[in-house]
């Protein structure tokens, strides 16, 4: 087996055996960009360590070649007495992880080799510098070791001599500071530093492996839907150095404003440091501008390598850079993260620029992010109180209480609190903080530090470097000037502007759905003529979202039960209603008129009831088949336990209870007296799997047949006043054909009746909610008599499983996913094993005996990305979700077509 590549070796599209980081350093490699050489050990040398928690035996004999292989190409001895070569082990993963693993440099150093390193590059402080951070690294990430125990020993050194930055240092000092760190490492983990170059190449190898399973890894994976059994690679690379002095640094930079989208160059440049200096936030970093004018030479082969990765990538990269003496190195680059709208931008810009094609664009879109554009923004005419400004990291209107402890935030946030936690700046250890907050404010760091970073990939809103607070983490409190902000006081930031307010600031819509709504004339009419940013952003959602539309091959139709619904529905670009729900219709007022309908005890009773249900029903029909004119609108008749409709039994027998010993009399007492007995016949122990659905119509004589009559005439008063109604019936939970029959046959009826009676024609089908195994299953039987199937995927999943929603979110959902039994809810996406194939089963069944039979889904998953992929692949002809996914569903429609 093959486990170690050298980065020649390599390439991008090699991502699950080298992860991200060394599939993109091979292929700069390759490229012929400038990348310290070095190899990369594969995710499966990982997947075998995790199973049989040692090194793979060849995996040893493999580094060893590789090993002399980079020896012999650059003529130096890992760790030796003279010129030692030094390396980095660094993890990385298919799926970029920022911030969550383990990397180690400078590895090769010792008491000998150090000395080496001073003569070789005569910078004694350098060399020192170098050994202690290695020491620091490899105790923290191999060790594990306190981290705190070495950053305080190096502030209490910066203090005793004096010094502001660490740069400050002199090696002396730097050489005592290698002696205390030793000694602290020896007393944490009774053992010495190891000196030899090839044990400390193994442990950090080992290391790196292990980090892929610490516990924010995992809530990270978890997180972001990352499986658990990928495993990481580990890149071994030649160090070069950026703390060789002011002629070097290191520096982390976008080909585009990852953030907004707009085009230029990006960056922070931190002079004379190492690896993760800048993104740390221990100096405030300099802009790629200032960069420009402190080493032009270095500056313009940056910019240049940048624009051969952007039109390699024809992408948006992030890329991490170093210079040493003047010279420049390129360590990392990846197609970068970036904001919601920079992502629309982009694509856009991307388009317009032909360097990709909008079926490209389409695909480098998402519809979780078109759907974070449709969140609420800060209202610009609002009054508000300017606290300070910092860096724009991730945009969205946040207001929330100020926090400045991650575990406050946590705290808080269980208690139901909008949190905006505060920090200096975060570090990994903050990330459960960070998804506990509705905001992240920072003032340290660039918009490459960890807040940023994280924030973006969270989509939580984020302004970092607002430089005129000042943290004080240990008093909870920020200053700004003479003001003070303690910690539970409300404050709001905006993470598109950078803005961070005192107090509230009301939010307005998003011009994202001023576009939906009004069309893009109007959504760029009320634009200020000089925000072209957001100009920019409406014009790229339109062309994408259009794009998407002309692509895709599943209708999106809308669940919507009130003509306000089918309204909103209709603007956002619903074609249709795939689920109008009738029992809606039954609550409020109309409770009473169905209570009758329980209650009766003859025929005579029952029927006025319905009698006067009838008219209601039929203008709540109206009213949607008009405003839905000309586009279909499929109505489900009752599906919910009547006794749904009733109080609650328990409370309901306390309260006669109580009346009956208080001797009180009244109507109220007659009525719930009346209506125990009722109660108590209604009550089941398994009421989702109990009377509801078309049971209902079968056993309560009238009941459908009020529905469909109020469906019939509403279509025919439509028809009347000019309208193209498309009304269609569909029958609830039906498990066999013979149901079917029984509504069938009475709809037939009641059709005929109506439309002698008004004098139209009627054509309204009558359809199957496919919600159940059995039906899936007999589907072939199901389509003698259904004319249109839509799948009721909520029930389908609880009934395929054999537990109810409810139960298993409360219970045991949570133990569930972290046992791997799932990896996300089959409520939130479709699980294509087993519901996937019922469905399947039942399109091919459906379509055996009808094979025009008009197929949908409603229920949760028609708004769900990955669920939407799958009905699009299995050939459904429309998805019907809640009318606020719309967009999403349009655009995710479109995405699975290209
Ligand atoms: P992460 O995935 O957290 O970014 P990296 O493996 O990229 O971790 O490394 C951490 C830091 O160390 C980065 O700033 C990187 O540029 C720097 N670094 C890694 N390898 C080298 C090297 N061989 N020479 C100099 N700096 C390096
Ligand atoms: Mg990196
Ligand atoms: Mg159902």
């Amino acid at each position: 087996e093959k486990y170690v590549y050298d980065f020649s070796e390599g390439n991008r599209d090699l991502k699950d055996l080298l992860g991200g980081k060394g599939a993109n350093l091979a292929e700069m490699t390759n490229l012929g960009l400038p990348v310290p050489p070095g190899f990369t050990i594969t995710t499966d040398a990982c997947r075998t360590y995790m199973q049989t928690t040692k090194l793979p035996p060849e995996l040893r004999v493999q580094v060893t070649m590789a090993l002399r292989r980079l020896e012999d190409s650059l003529g130096r001895l890992l760790g030796d007495t003279n010129d030692p070569l030094l390396v980095s082990v660094r993890s990385g993963a298919k799926f970029s992880m920022p911030g969550m693993m383990e990397t180690v440099l400078n590895v090769g150093l010792n008491d000998a080799s150090v000395e080496g390193l001073a003569t070789f590059a005569g910078d004694a402080r350098f060399a020192w510098d170098s050994y202690r951070r290695l020491i620091q690294m490899f105790a923290k990430t191999v060790l594990g070791i306190d981290g705190d125990l070495f950053s305080n020993a190096l502030d209490a050194k910066k203090k005793a001599s004096g010094v502001m930055a660490d740069t400050e240092l002199p090696a002396e000092d730097l050489r005592a500071l290698v002696d205390e760190f030793k000694a602290i490492v020896k007393a944490e983990s009774g053992r010495d530093f190891p000196q030899q170059p090839r044990e400390q190449l193994d442990l950090a190898i080992e290391a790196v492996f292990n980090s892929w399973n610490t516990d924010r890894a995992r809530l990270y994976r978890r997180r972001e839907r990352i499986s658990d059994d990928l495993g990481t690679a580990v890149n071994v690379v030649a160090m070069v150095f950026g703390n060789l002095g002011e002629d070097s640094g290191t520096g982390v930079c976008f080909t585009r404003d990852p953030a907004t989208g707009m085009v230029g160059d990006y960056g922070d440049y931190l002079p004379n440091a190492q690896g993760e200096d800048v993104v740390a936030g221990i100096r405030n970093t300099l802009s790629l501008a200032d960069f420009e004018q402190l080493d032009k030479k270095a500056f313009d082969e940056l910019r240049q390598a940048m624009r051969r990765l952007e039109s390699h990538y024809r992408d948006l990269c992030d890329i991490e850079f170093t210079v040493e003496r003047g010279k420049l190195w390129m360590l990392q680059t990846r197609v970068g993260k970036r904001t919601a709208a920079a992502a629309f931008r982009i694509a856009n810009q991307l388009v317009d620029e032909h360097i990709i094609t909008l079926d490209e664009a389409l695909e480098r879109v998402t519809g979780e992010q078109l759907n974070k554009l449709m969140f609420p923004q800060f209202d610009p005419k609002a009054k508000r109180k300017l606290l300070a400004t910092g860096m724009a990291a991730s945009p969205g209107a946040a207001v929330g209480a100020a926090v400045f402890a991650s575990s406050t935030a946590q705290e808080w946030a269980e208690q139901g609190k909008d949190v905006i936690l505060v920090r200096r700046e975060t570090n990994p250890d903050d990330l459960g903080g960070m998804i506990a907050s509705v905001g992240v404010l920072t003032c340290r760091g660039g918009k490459t530090s960890h807040a940023a970073v994280v924030a973006r990939g969270m989509g939580t809103t984020c302004v970092v470097g607002a430089e005129a607070l000042l943290v004080d983490a240990e008093a909870r409190t920020v200053t700004v000037g003479d003001r003070v902000v303690k910690e539970g006081d409300i404050i709001a930031i905006d993470g598109s502007t950078g803005e961070v307010f005192l107090g509230s600031v009301p939010v307005t819509p998003s011009p994202v759905v001023r576009y939906l709504e009004e069309g893009l004339d109007v959504a760029l009419s009320e634009l200020a003529e000089d925000d072209e940013n957001t100009r920019d952003l409406v014009v790229a959602v339109h062309e994408i979202l259009s794009h998407a539309d002309a692509a895709r091959r599943l209708g999106v139709y809308a669940n919507a039960d009130t003509p306000d619904d089918a309204k909103r529905a209709r603007t956002w670009g619903g074609e249709g209603i795939g689920l109008c729900r009738t029992e809606h219709m039954f609550l409020g007022e109309r409770r009473e008129l169905i209570e009758h309908v329980i209650l009766a005890t003859t025929d005579d009773e029952r029927q006025a009831a319905f009698d006067a249900l009838l008219p209601l029903q039929r203008e709540d029909f109206i009213g949607i088949l008009e405003q839905m004119d000309g586009l279909p609108v499929t109505i489900r008749l009752i599906d919910p336990p009547l006794h749904e409709f009733l109080p609650d039994l328990t409370e309901l027998s306390v309260k006669v209870a109580l009346a009956k010993e208080r001797g009180e009399t009244g109507p109220e007492v007659d009525r719930d007296a009346l209506l125990l007995p009722a109660v108590v016949r209604m009550h089941e122990a398994n009421p989702m799997l109990g009377l509801r659905g078309v049971r209902l119509g079968i056993v309560i004589p009238g009941l459908f047949t009020l529905q469909m009559r109020a469906i019939a005439e509403a279509q025919a008063a439509r028809i009347k006043a000019g309208g193209k109604p498309h009304a269609e019936i569909m029958v609830p939970l039906a498990a066999s054909v013979m149901e079917l029959h029984l509504v069938k046959d009475e709809a037939d009826a009641i059709l005929a009746t109506v439309a002698a009676e008004q004098g139209v024609e009627l054509d309204i089908p009558v359809g199957a909610m496919i919600e159940l195994p059995r039906a899936a299953l007999t589907a072939d039987r199901m389509a003698d008599v259904a004319e249109f199937f839509s799948f009721g995927t909520n029930d389908l999943t609880q009934t395929t499983w054999g537990f109810s929603r409810d139960d298993v979110e409360g219970a045991f959902f949570n133990p569930y996913t972290e046992k791997g039994v799932f990896s996300v809810s089959p409520f939130e996406s479709v699980d294509r094993l087993g519901v996937g194939r019922l469905i399947k089963i039942a399109i091919e069944e459906g379509r055996s005996t009808r094979p025009d039979i008009k197929l949908g889904v409603c229920g949760e998953h028609g708004g769900d990305p990955e669920s939407i992929h799958f009905f699009h692949e299995v050939g459904l002809n429309y998805v019907s979700c809640s009318p606020f996914r719309i967009p999403v569903a349009r655009l995710e429609a479109g995405r699975a077509a290209v």
